[in-house]
């Protein structure tokens, strides 16, 4: 990595006048653990193998124990010295399931028993093509929630992501989901990860991941940036097709979390994911070898992009809050373009996906290649929800049912809104109502959780299933969750 490929923020960032301004680095949350280098399949528009950085081909196929209980150590102080609760553990590749079912186990074991008590939760990100019935016994048994990558129906899924002999990977990856989305192991399904082809029809795509019910569906653009245009054109037409069909629909069929986020964040909320909104990134990734990384997608930008120089043998997680790259993502608005910064949904956008920023010579202080396609699709589902939010302004107040604020009404009901005016409401603050049963634990998708994180304690004095206290916190349904006065 170096500055030459991006002096902002490798050259021009000054961390240390940051500091001095008082910009305080945000502890990490989220740690992505590469435990398996290599994957079964090939797709096409992989960022790890199929691009010019072949650093992986340097990188020892599993993570050794050494290396794992270092991690585990690393992790421990970082939790400690910042009193952190809810950290996420997040097992990744490569293909992480082909590190074996014994093997993740001792993993899993190794690091609940040397962090402290503190809500962590662990969860893998897979092609789902080794997802059969033991694999699934030992994740569930762990407690571990299941993330699968899935472009669509089978014509979609085969034009990019198939084995090593060219055969599309559609009809594995679908045993492994009708068996996850089964009543025995529903609970550990967190959803799929859909990487967006716009030859591929979008509502026919948004369809064909419904069938399998997923929790969350989680919609990617194809990684690109200045120097490597995308792949196609019409992203917005693309997604302003599904978030229609997603937000039309008489009952909520899932849970999209790019449209989650942003109707999150127009109805003054704060966002919760890289790539929108200028929340900042509390995640960082550790290879196989131990080394400490931004995330992968980074070298899609330039060979080594993720790089940091740091490893968890030399170095603390505190060394790597202080790296340029790790700074340039926490610092919201400042990280910015000036164009960005002028920006009427720079709110709401936060200038695209890091990644997506980066040009050559210049680094990543430009807006995404992307923004006539992020200002199109803001400026649609602004509208949508803006208007479904003005009709519930004017509608006629009627008491809400379980508020404590309110004198009591009929339980679950909004009786003065139309279906179009509980829309808004219903898509930011209720899980999907297909498939159940729900994770028996706190949910971690709740899609408004500002009053939580700004208390840095995010599920652990209470949520939405567990409510701490009616004097201070509003349920569900209540208008003050829209920012809405009580009438
Ligand atoms: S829409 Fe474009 S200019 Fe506006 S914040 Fe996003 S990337 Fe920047």
């Amino acid at each position: 990595m170096t500055g030459r490929d991006a002096p902002w923020p490798l050259l021009d960032l000054d961390v240390a006048q940051i500091r001095a301004a008082g910009r305080e680095p945000q502890s990490f949350r989220q740690f992505i653990l590469k435990i398996h280098s290599r994957c079964n399949l090939s797709c096409s528009y992989c960022y790890i193998y199929e691009m010019s950085d072949q650093g992986w081909r340097q990188q020892p196929v599993n993570m050794s124990w050494s290396t794992v209980s270092t991690i585990a150590y690393c992790i421990a102080e970082h939790v400690r010295t910042h009193d952190l609760y809810g950290v996420e553990i997040i097992l990744h590749g490569g293909e992480p399931l082909l590190a074996g079912v014994a093997r993740i186990t001792e993993l899993v074991e190794l690091f609940r028993a040397e962090i402290p008590d503190n809500e962590m939760s662990f969860s893998v990100q897979t092609n789902g093509t080794l997802l059969d019935r033991s694999m699934l016994e030992m994740l569930k048994e762990l407690g571990i929630r299941v993330g699968i990558s899935l472009d669509g129906d089978a014509e979609a899924t085969g034009r990019h992501r198939h084995n090593a002999r060219g055969a599309s990977s559609f009809d594995d990856v679908a045993s492994g989901l009708e068996l996850i989305n089964s009543p025995e192991f529903r609970e550990i399904y967190s959803g799929i990860l859909c990487t967006i082809d716009v030859r591929n029809d979008p509502v026919a795509t948004y369809e064909a991941l419904l069938k399998f019910t997923p929790p969350t569906i989680d919609f990617l653009l194809p990684h690109a940036n200045w120097a490597h245009p995308p792949p196609g054109a019409g992203y917005a037409d693309w997604l302003i097709a599904v978030f229609d069909r997603w937000y039309s629909a008489p009952e909520q069929e899932t849970s999209v979390r790019m449209f989650r986020e942003m109707i999150q964040l127009i109805l003054g909320g704060r966002g919760s994911a890289d790539g929108l909104g200028l929340q900042p990134s509390t995640l960082i990734v550790v290879d196989t070898d131990g080394s400490i990384k931004q995330l992968d997608s980074l070298n899609s930008a330039y060979p080594l992009a993720a790089s940091t120089g740091l490893d968890v043998f030399n170095n603390s997680f505190d060394d790597a809050l202080e790296h340029p790259t790790t700074v340039a993502r926490q610092i919201g608005e400042d990280a910015l373009s000036d164009q960005c910064r002028a920006c009427p949904v720079m709110q709401i956008c936060g200038g695209g996906l890091y990644p997506h920023r980066y040009r050559s010579g210049i680094g990543f202080r430009n807006p995404s290649v992307y923004c006539a396609d992020l200002l199109r699709l803001i400026f649609h589902v602004r509208a949508r929800v803006t208007k479904d939010v003005n009709d519930l302004n004017t509608a006629q107040p009627r008491p809400l049912g379980g508020c404590p604020e309110q004198r009591p009404g009929p339980r679950g009901v909004l009786p003065s809104m139309s279906a179009r005016t509980g829309r808004a409401r219903r898509r930011a603050v209720a899980p999907p109502l297909r498939g159940s049963p729900q994770p028996p634990r706190p949910w971690t998708g709740w899609p408004l959780p500002s009053r939580y994180t700004d208390d840095r304690r995010p599920m652990r004095s209470g949520n939405w299933s567990r409510f701490p206290g009616p004097s201070r916190w509003p349920r569900p349904g209540c208008r003050r969750t829209l920012g809405l006065p009580h009438s």
